[in-house]
């Protein structure tokens, strides 16, 4: 090997202090500036897209990317499966690095996604912020030698987990007209939702105005040539842009513990991309000791630097906008640093000085925190986004992230009692300014404190004392108290349980229990309950964990799963308590309809990426099953934990347990409310890996379920196993004989597998209303997705399906002789 042995120049090289202020200044410069030529160009590119849309685009194709004549531009998008070819065409190990890639950026972006937050300056003002996704974004990828899959998936992969709608690319052709291949298969990696393959300037006025064919975004991102660069900017009133991306930079602050050799790497490897890049290393340390360190620094760039592929490269970067600069102490060189704001800044110092000094650092892109945190790693796979402020921006600007995707929605709520006491603060300000309108609307509420508060409000508010206490959470000022509104009836069908009573054996151990089971404490992790379940279910104890009802357990799970503010998503209609127990552990819920078929979107829910994914089968009210392959799905592709709601299982006689017992982030949620008879007990249970279930147990605390509840529940899966297994065939043929007499009467109700149907029905709370007067209560649904008004009623006995029947019929023929009237 030829050592080359031309002497390494650097563009600053002594203590800080001793830096003439020329050489300091160059040093803190990386300002660039555009040539006026390019900025009237790209004017002129600009204009002729917004007056001849796709015309122009086609005539840019053939005159600044060169595509032959013979290629034909009728389509300016390419081909979904163009693009999943080239997926399927990457070389699989390289395709397997994007993929790690990709499901990191997933992760660390929605474990950063923005919440909202709900908070009250005043008892009856509520002032609430929404992150709301932008509708669409437009990602412009380099072609070329410039292509880098790397940003594509920066950009597209963060605006998915922020709930972009639609996500399209533009990228530039080759002389063949079409992309570069490795582009494409990013594309379709990331899911984007179109690609178009238009260049330049062209490409940014098609995204910022739209064309005929290419949709307005409302946010065009990704790095791009000077044109695309100015073009970013020359849109900007009408559309959000990103920072123009300038060369890279690394600032190496570090003491006198660092290893050289270590950061001599690093910077060679930022240097090596362009020669205007910057690579500078602030030391610090003792003032006999840090000289040589730089000293010894430099001999490690040189020796390094000689062996390079990118050496030419490497040296013009050193020799414009390189340095090795030192000072005595941190502080020094922290406040150099943070004037500096580096793109990325590696700090290399001792153990006991990582945390403070990292804190203390207030102006850098991103911060690699020790030696091992090579750059290269949050280029690409760590996470983190690599879209970062260059030149000084990371003063006042921050690296990309799902803030980027989404725009804020506040909202403000003022109750009449507020309202009234606000009137004349808010009246004098008003006349202060010479609006007397402003100033008759606010005292229009100055009575209001005596006024009723009006029907609209939810059931939930109006219960609700209006004036919270000071120290209240303001999140729960936004959740209504659950309330079912069940007033006793003489047959009550509404909640689902067993109605024909509690099974023998149970209710012998509950009315011999002796005294001691009541004045001591019940086991502490229901060991010989859990041993029952296991062989119940199918499972092993240690798989088990008891609740008191699974509501408990839901709720338990949920604090146990969700990091503040991350998702919780689930297909709805379902359980009316999920939202509930969401925003109550300070997590979002996020509702995903489901399809036509009953069945749950799985696509839109995966694509909002939810640490928590709840499904529920069968589903509570609709009755449907949820299909296997799509539990298996949820399991594989979710990125957190996946609640599988089993509270219906016995009636349909199936289950997940099995999944549960072989993957590591499955719960399935099982209750003895239903087909045991024992929902006044409060006995839930979950199925999970033995890691998943300890961290519910931890939250939920030791004495959930009460001895009682752990004796009768006993008895019940010993001895009363034939009992629930003739309730539950009852149960099942009852249903069957209920929706074959509503379809005799003309009604369409759903399909079920559990103990319980739904039928639609006209005006289901005013049906309901009817049915309770006549002493027979089914639990309204309006406006169920697909389906609309419904009433959901539980199966018991014939007697009792017959007894609902007849008031049916009877509220029926109410209905018809008023209409008749
Ligand atoms: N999951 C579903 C689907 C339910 O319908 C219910 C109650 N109706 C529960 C959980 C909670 O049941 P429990 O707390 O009684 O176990």
């Amino acid at each position: 090997m030829t050592i080359v042995t031309t002497a390494l120049t650097l563009r600053a090289f002594g203590a800080l202090s001793s830096l003439d202020a020329d050489t300091r200044r160059a040093l803190e410069d990386r300002s660039s500036t555009t040539d006026a030529g390019v900025r009237e160009r790209t004017r002129a590119i600009i204009d002729d897209v917004r007056t001849r849309g796709d015309e122009a685009l086609r005539d840019m194709a053939r005159r600044f990317d060169g595509v032959t004549p013979d290629v034909s531009l009728e389509r300016l998008d390419v081909p979904r499966a163009v693009w999943d070819a080239a997926l399927t065409a990457l070389d699989p190990a390289l395709r397997a690095s994007l993929e790690r890639a990709a499901r990191n950026i997933a992760a660390v972006h929605a474990a950063f996604r923005p919440t909202e937050t709900i908070t009250s300056p005043e008892p009856g003002i509520t002032v609430g912020r929404r992150p709301d996704p932008l509708q669409r974004v437009g990602i412009y990828a380099p072609g070329g030698r410039a292509a880098y899959p790397s940003s594509l998936l920066m950009g597209a992969i963060p605006a998915r987990v922020a709930g972009v709608r639609e996500v399209i690319v533009c990228t530039p052709p080759g002389s063949d007209g079409q992309p570069s291949p490795v582009v494409l298969a990013a594309a379709a990696l990331a899911q984007v939702d179109r690609v178009f393959v238009l260049g330049g300037a062209g490409a940014v006025a098609a995204m910022a105005y739209g064309t005929a064919s290419v949709p307005r975004v409302d946010r065009i991102m990704g790095p791009g040539n000077a044109y695309v660069a100015e073009a970013k900017l020359q849109v900007v009133n009408q559309v959000a842009i990103d920072a123009p991306a300038g060369p890279s930079e690394l600032l190496v602050l570090a003491d006198d513990s660092a290893d050289v050799e270590a950061i001599a790497r690093e910077m060679l490897a930022q240097a090596e991309h362009d020669p205007d890049a910057a690579v500078l290393a602030v030391l610090f340390g003792e003032a006999g000791a840090i000289a040589p360190q730089a000293a010894a620094l430099r001999d490690a760039l040189e020796r390094q630097v000689a062996t390079t592929p990118r050496g030419e490269v490497v040296r013009a970067s050193l020799a414009a906008r390189g340095g090795v600069v030192w000072c005595n102490t941190r502080d020094e060189a922290v406040t150099f640093a943070n004037a500096w704001a580096a793109e990325h800044l590696l700090l290399v110092v001792r153990d006991a000085l990582r945390q403070s000094t990292l804190a203390a650092l207030r102006a850098a892109g991103t911060v690699f925190v020790g030696a091992s945190s090579s750059v290269a790693y949050g280029d690409y796979m760590t996470g983190a986004n690599h879209v970062l402020p260059t030149a000084g921006a990371g003063r006042s600007y921050s690296g990309l992230s799902t803030l980027d995707f989404v725009r804020w929605t506040t909202w403000q709520e003022v109750t009449p009692a507020a309202a009234a006491s606000l009137a004349d603060d808010v009246g004098r300000f008003a006349d202060a300014e010479g609006l007397p309108a402003h100033a008759a609307a606010a005292r229009a509420w100055a009575g209001a404190a005596n006024v009723a508060q009006p029907l609209a409000q939810t059931s939930a508010q109006a219960d609700e004392p209006r004036d919270r206490l000071a120290f209240a959470r303001a999140l729960y000022d936004a959740v209504p108290l659950y309330d079912p509104k069940r007033a006793p009836v003489a047959l009550d069908l509404t909640d689902n349980t067993n109605l024909w009573g509690l099974p023998p054996s149970a209710e012998r151990t509950l009315r011999e229990a002796p005294v001691s089971r009541i004045t001591r404490y019940p086991s502490l992790y229901a060991a010989d309950l859990k041993a029952e379940l296991a062989e119940y279910v199918g499972s092993t104890p240690e798989r088990l964990v008891t609740g008191c009802g699974s509501d408990d357990i839901l709720d338990s799970a949920m604090r146990a799963f969700g990091e503040p503010g991350s998702v919780v998503a689930a297909s709805e209609p379902s359980f009316a308590m999920i939202p509930i127990f969401a925003q109550m552990n300070g997590l979002r819920y996020v509702g995903i309809t489901e399809r036509a078929d009953h069945q749950p979107d799985i696509d839109a829910l995966l694509a909002v990426q939810p640490r928590i994914l709840y499904l529920c089968s069968p589903n509570n009210p609709t009755g449907a099953l949820t299909a296997r392959a799509t539990i298996e799905r949820a399991v594989r592709e979710a990125p957190g934990v996946v609640f599988l709601d089993e509270a219906y299982a016995e009636f349909a006689g199936v289950s997940a347990v099995d999944l549960a017992n072989t993957v590591d982030n499955l719960l399935v949620i099982r209750t003895m409310s239903k087909a045991f008879g024992l929902a006044g007990l409060r006995i839930g249970y979950a199925i999970g890996a033995p890691a998943l279930v300890r961290d519910v147990e931890k939250s939920r605390g030791p004495y959930k379920l009460s001895a009682l509840a752990e004796q009768a529940a006993l008895s019940a899966l010993r001895d009363d196993r034939l009992w629930i297994d003739e309730h539950v065939a009852l149960a099942v043929r009852n249903r069957e004989r209920l929706i074959e007499a509503l379809r005799a009467r003309g009604y369409a109700p759903l399909t079920s597998h559990a103990n319980y149907v739904c039928v639609p029905v006209p005006d289901s709370v005013a049906f309901g209303q009817a049915l309770r007067e006549r002493g027979v209560a089914a639990r309204p649904f309006p406006a169920l997705p697909h389906v609309g008004d419904t009433l959901r009623i539980s199966v018991g006995p014939w007697e009792q399906v017959e007894q609902f029947l007849a008031a049916f019929d009877a509220v029926r023929q109410d209905a018809s002789r008023e209409n008749r009237a």
